[in-house]
């Protein structure tokens, strides 16, 4: 196999750091799939500096000048759309459908934004007084650095810095330290793409030193967060101290799928399959809880446990692989806490996976899916934290008021799905449930890029990416034009002395 030797992408040039880190595949750790720079405070300063010389000629190109870079960058995208979704499955671990699925939505996420560029960008507003034209227009913010997760290590990125550059600012991209070599390919298609030096720069690093030493950047207009609540928030009060810095951060969620006693039951056991285990369970959107409706509890944990027996875990790479393994050590440790939380606060265990560990799983991050009932009560764990692995809890219900209700009960409103048949109820619901993304009839996953993206409360803080993510990449201006010769003004103000 390839080893593949990335390097910051700083200024058009390709540069070293002092010091560097291996990628391994998660499913065996004995593919080092290759080394990435650290980059240091210096590297960080280097980068935003370029950024900030290439901002002023970048903004004065038209948006359709600039669109026509990012069509020129879909075109190498869909070239290496399958070397692409194999490097996913390598460097992350999910199911090779999964990773095709990861680099066809960052190519529609792209073409959506080639497309962007030619629709309009302001509105022209009718003044008070007729000799005036007002106008509404959208400016770049400068320096946008952008901070992504691993767990969509291609989409995500193209989620946050294409719509930037598309508006006009300039961006430094920091990909996770667990998927560096996504973040190196994608900065070498930026590259090949022709964008001028300086107007995307990627450096590669952890977050406690490359992430933090960006985001305090003085220089640093905005931050496109997408990541852990722990560090989202830490990144907001970050922000919050520099009175310019502007900050989105899209961070987690303990998502639920709503079965009412009504629901089509094929409906209800596929949605919740996969919500529950699709990527393992660590998709921000991955419903940890199934709030059924007690009439049909029986029939349908019954079905649910069937199905969640039969899940095959293994490296995404091999057929018939519903779940690869998690991303890292960490990410085991995390699940094995939230099972033994689970069943110390009362879980009744339908389906106890155990860490896998022999065999084919010997070198990898494998765990089975776990699946429990848990009667609801408030203030536990278990039902309110984000475990971010495969760990359902199937929550029984007395109606949809306390569905509802118990669905509420947690810090987090990213996504919700309810399964029913009767639009008078999924309407309640979707009234009255906190979610960013609400479904019905389908799982809480699999959103499509040109729909906000985003959650509520403790889940986001209102600047939903992809499709919206330009109200938060440009200032919107307002802007007067008088045509008379004389000055008139608006609500009768008058110029006499
Ligand atoms: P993470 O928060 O550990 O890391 C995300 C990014 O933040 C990484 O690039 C990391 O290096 C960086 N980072 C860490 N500490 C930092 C600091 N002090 N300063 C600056 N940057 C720092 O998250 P992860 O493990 O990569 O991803 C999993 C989490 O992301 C889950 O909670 C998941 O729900 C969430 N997520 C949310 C969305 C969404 O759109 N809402 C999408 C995907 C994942």
């Amino acid at each position: 196999m390839s080893h593949i030797e990335a390097k910051n992408l700083i200024n058009g040039k390709w540069q070293s750091s002092s010091s560097t880190f291996q990628s391994t595949n998660p499913a065996d750790s004995r593919d080092i799939i290759g080394t990435a720079p650290l980059a240091t405070a210096e590297d960080v300063n280097t980068a935003v500096m370029a950024a900030k010389n290439a901002y002023h000629s970048w903004k004065d190109l038209s948006w359709v000048n600039r669109a026509e870079i990012i069509d020129r960058f879909c075109e190498l995208m869909k070239r290496d759309l399958d070397d692409l979704s194999q490097l996913i499955t390598r460097e992350c671990g999910k199911p090779f459908n999964e990773g095709r699925a990861d680099a066809v939505e960052a190519l529609h996420m792209a073409q959506y934004v080639t497309g962007l560029g030619r629709l309009p960008i302001g509105q022209v507003i009718s003044s008070e007084v007729p000799a005036k034209d007002a106008y509404i227009l959208r400016k770049p913010k400068g320096v946008i650095a952008c901070i992504t997760p691993w767990n969509f290590p291609v989409a995500i990125p193209l989620w946050v810095v294409l719509p930037s550059v598309l508006a006009g600012n300039t961006v430094i991209l920091k990909p996770s330290e667990e998927t560096p070599i996504c973040g190196h390919r994608l900065a070498e298609l930026f590259h090949e793409a022709g964008f001028p030096p300086g107007v995307i720069n990627v450096i590669q690093g952890n977050g406690e030193t490359t992430g933090d030493t960006l985001v305090k950047h003085p220089d640093v207009a905005a931050i496109l967060f997408t990541g852990s609540r722990t560090v989202g928030k830490y990144i907001q009060q970050v922000a919050a101290k520099e009175n310019h810095k502007f900050v989105v951060t899209e961070m987690g969620g303990k998502n639920a799928c709503i079965i009412l006693e009504d629901a089509n039951m094929d409906i209800a056991v596929n949605a919740a399959l996969l919500s529950g285990y699709k990527t393992s369970g660590q998709r921000c959107v991955t419903s940890g809880r199934i709030i059924v409706d007690k009439k049909i509890e029986k029939e349908f944990t019954k079905r649910l446990t069937e199905q969640v027996k039969k899940i095959k875990v293994g490296n995404g790479m091999s057929d018939g692989v519903f779940m690869g393994p998690l991303i890292n050590k960490e990410g085991v440790e995390k699940w094995k806490k939230h099972r033994d939380m689970a069943i110390k606060e009362g879980a009744e265990v339908l389906v106890d996976g155990k860490e896998l560990t022999d065999g084919e799983y010997a070198h990898g991050n494998f765990v089975e899916p776990f699946l429990y009932r848990f009667e609801y009560r408030p203030d536990t764990f278990c039902l309110r934290e984000e475990a971010f692995s495969p760990h359902v809890a199937i929550i029984p219900v007395d109606g949809m008021e306390e569905a509802v209700k118990v669905y509420n009960d947690t810090e987090y409103g990213l996504s919700m799905a309810v399964i029913t048949e009767d639009y008078r109820k999924w309407r309640w619901v979707r009234d009255h449930a906190d979610y960013g993304l609400g479904y019905v009839n389908l799982p809480s996953i699999g959103a499509e890029v040109h729909l906000p993206f985003g959650g509520v409360k403790s889940s986001g803080n209102g600047h939903p990416g992809a499709e919206s993510i330009l109200e938060f990449v440009t200032h919107r201006i307002a802007f007067t034009v008088n045509h008379s010769e004389e000055i008139i003004m608006a609500q009768g103000l008058s110029t006499k002395l």
